[in-house]
């Protein structure tokens, strides 16, 4: 019989409908898959041609330790240095098998049966099943500004006491980016309780439009700290298939996750984190072309999304690559539909666009679509969607 625990977790919202998309696609039907976070981009040729020269180098027929190379990890201590001018050290440092395996590994060391984990709605589907994982208790806080950001205020409203504060900036689904001020709120309310404040930076080099980010490192020091960053190479390289990604934290959480991770994994694939120290000490100018394409495809988008009938974008996101129309609220009975997730299939179905609904990242009535993609497959994306929602006005 299969665990109660394992019966428990949802399939990721977002995986499940790219899997559907490629099930059509497979059986030869034109299908625009905007639903998963990957970049259109290859990874760039420096990081590709390390990786090959390190298989050929047979850097790879042997374990690297469970956390991590110590040259991937003194590459990200001097990443951060340049990006943020902070100083950590080596030892606040886990490299694992992508951001996603360091959040899971985070919440298994930090939650207790029970403890509660705030996060703002809407929120990336895996924190919710990560938390659930650590048998912690899952608030999500509906925020009731209109870029959907969790506020200093809002934390001040929980009543009891918060064991972890899940910060995503800038936001998987919504774009937002949060101000140096707010999170500066956030991490001095953290600091007099006992509270942890993980700040999920993977899209803090994809901000746009004159958007300033503002990293938790040049705002605290990590050691001593109930501070936690998570980032890695997934989006800032076009990186998401080599499952690079890292936690900075205090060496006693990095001890700790090291423990875990060792029994997870083993290690991180050596040759990704070939890969990883070619993508971090090698040119950085590919970031910004790459950054500067998606700038381009999300002004583009926002206006030619914002006049499909019935979705809207109320607020412009200023980072990552995603965009999350609200479903006007007639649409949903004119179409026979009692949910967004059940609409989201039927535009599959007839549409051929795969777009995520709201329900996997805790906010039902929106629809979530991802733009690193070309301009023309986005153009052709929004003209069916158009033709889809015309039906229903
Ligand atoms: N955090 C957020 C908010 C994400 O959107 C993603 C990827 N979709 C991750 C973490 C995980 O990234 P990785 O590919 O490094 O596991």
């Amino acid at each position: 019989m299969i665990s109660k625990r394992a019966q428990a977790i949802s399939p990721a919202a977002t995986l499940a409908m790219s899997k559907l998309a490629k099930d059509m696609q497979t059986d030869g039907i034109d299908v625009i898959n905007l639903g998963v976070g990957e970049s259109d981009f290859q990874t760039p040729e420096n990081i590709t041609t390390a990786a090959i020269a390190a298989i050929q180098a047979d850097k790879t027929s042997f374990y690297t330790p469970a956390g991590g190379l110590d040259e991937l990890k003194q590459a990200i201590v001097d990443d951060v240095k340049r990006r943020y001018d902070a100083v950590i050290a080596r030892n606040n440092v886990v490299v694992t098998t992508g951001a996603k395996l360091s959040l899971y590994a985070l919440m298994q060391v930090l939650i207790n049966p029970n403890d509660v984990v705030v996060s703002a709605a809407p929120l990336w589907v895996s924190y919710v099943e990560q938390i659930k994982l650590a048998g912690g208790q899952l608030k999500t806080i509906q925020a009731n500004n209109i870029a959907l950001k969790l506020t200093r205020a809002d934390l001040e409203m929980v009543s009891d006491p918060i064991k972890v504060v899940i910060v995503n900036s800038p936001t998987n689904p919504t774009g937002a980016v949060y101000t140096r001020d707010e999170i500066t709120d956030i991490l001095d309310w953290a600091k007099t309780r006992d509270t942890y404040v993980i700040l999920d930076e993977i899209y803090g080099q994809l901000v746009y439009n004159g958007t300033q980010f503002t990293s938790g490192l040049q705002l605290q020091e990590l050691e001593d700290s109930h501070m936690i960053i998570v980032d890695g190479v997934s989006k800032s390289y076009a990186m998401t298939g080599w499952r690079i990604g890292w936690t900075l934290a205090s060496s006693e959480i990095i001890a700790a996750m090291n423990k875990l991770v060792g029994h997870l994994t083993s290690n991180p694939t050596a040759v990704a984190q070939y890969a990883a120290i070619a993508a971090l000490t090698g040119p950085q100018d590919a970031i910004e072309s790459m950054r500067l394409a998606y700038e381009q495809r999300l002004n583009t988008t926002f206006d030619r999304l914002n006049n499909v009938p019935g979705l809207h974008v109320a607020v412009k996101p200023q980072g990552a690559f995603y965009l999350f129309p609200k479903v006007s609220d007639n649409i949903l009975s004119a179409a026979g539909v009692s949910s967004t997730y059940e609409l989201s299939l039927k535009i599959l179905q007839e549409a051929h666009v795969a777009l995520p609904a709201g329900e996997g990242f805790g906010m039902p009535g929106y629809l979530r679509m991802g733009y690193a993609k070309d301009q023309a497959v986005l153009d052709e994306a929004i003209q069916r969607l158009t033709i889809f929602f015309k039906q229903y006005i």
